[in-house]
């Protein structure tokens, strides 16, 4: 570890150590950069399952006879995916306490509150406490093998649902990490594969967290965004690429730090349209986080349906607030009907 990154790490456990509970007063939002996403660039089989995704947005678009795809392989858009969530909180033993269910029960809400509109919906199944000074800074952890192993017995459920871990001692300028959908065929049938599925957020972004300016819960919305498969609007820094394979996202070579004051900020200018300042899948403050695009919508919805939703929850706790018959109502699984 660089000096620099192990200061960064030992003040970050000095800061978490006052022991501050949730939620605190708002913030003067004075930050004006967002830490690192350290969600990993994705993987080959990434793209060549992107690939499969964009040929059934295309063929539906020739199908509809729209510019705009609409799927009709998934009906994108015309249900609600419901995802059973599981919360890890991890504490070291100075700040055992310090992330309150109510703060939970806010971030779950923040993420309503945002993907409702895209049709997705977030069911907080379970929360699960851990204290361990070791685990508390995440994957940052020091001893690989032992946040692993954590991993392996504390993710619950299928591939469909989603595992969100949040840490009291996350390096401060660090911010949240997810794994991207695993496009291999059956991996969710695997689960010896999948054990660190998931996402992993510092305690500090959650509403009413220290962030200054990024304590709105927003980084938990913009990770999500990854599980379900988007990439950032900057991805591949460069206004020529393939950028983030959205086609409804301007292309961008450069993140955005804070909010730019007169709301634009253009980094590809030969290219048409500003950047997506607003874009949860930029880099911007929270309280300039607003949207995601139609197509960005609509690929999560196409990732989650063809990589994730596969795997019917057998979750004891889900099964026991969603008994069978409520199950298969409930479009057999995982679904709810857009009235
Ligand atoms: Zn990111």
């Amino acid at each position: 570890m660089k000096i620099g990154k192990f200061l960064a790490v030992v003040l970050a456990f000095a800061k978490a150590g006052n022991a501050r509970r949730f939620p605190l007063p708002p913030s003067n939002l004075s930050n004006p950069d967002r830490g690192w996403c350290a969600t990993p660039e994705p993987d080959e089989s990434y793209f060549i399952g992107i690939k499969d995704v964009q040929a059934i947005e295309a063929r539906d678009a020739r199908v509809a006879g729209k510019l705009v795809p609409r799927s009709s392989f998934f009906p994108t858009l015309r249900w609600t995916w419901t995802i059973y969530t599981f919360v890890h909180v991890v504490e070291s033993k100075v700040n055992e306490g310090l992330v309150t269910d109510a703060a939970i029960r806010w971030q779950i809400k923040v993420l309503n509150d945002t993907y409702n509109p895209y049709q997705f919906k977030f069911y907080l199944v379970k929360v699960q406490h851990y204290v361990d000074d070791k685990l508390s800074m995440g994957p940052f952890s020091s001893d690989a093998e032992y946040f692993d192993d954590f991993l392996r017995k504390t993710r619950t459920g299928q591939y469909s649902e989603l595992n969100i871990y949040i840490y009291s001692n996350y390096p401060e300028d660090e911010f949240g990490m997810c794994t991207m959908p695993n496009t291999e065929p059956l991996i969710w049938a695997m689960p010896e594969q999948i054990y660190d599925d998931g996402c992993h957020i510092n305690a500090g972004s959650m509403p009413g967290g220290w962030i200054e300016g990024y304590n709105m819960g927003y980084t938990a919305v913009h990770e999500v965004g990854h599980w379900l498969g988007l990439m950032h609007t900057f991805q591949g820094h460069n206004c020529d690429g393939p950028g983030d394979m959205v086609a409804d996202t301007p292309a961008q070579r450069l993140p955005t730090k804070g909010c730019p004051k007169d709301g634009v900020k253009d980094t590809c200018p030969g290219k048409e349209g500003y950047d997506a300042i607003h874009n949860f899948m930029d880099y911007s403050n929270d309280p300039c986080y607003r949207n995601f695009t139609y197509l960005q919508a609509v690929r999560m919805h196409n990732m989650y349906g063809m990589y994730r939703s596969k795997s019917v929850s057998v979750h004891k706790d889900v099964r026991k607030l969603f008994p069978d018959e409520e199950m298969e109502k409930n479009d057999g699984w995982k679904t709810s009907a857009v009235t």
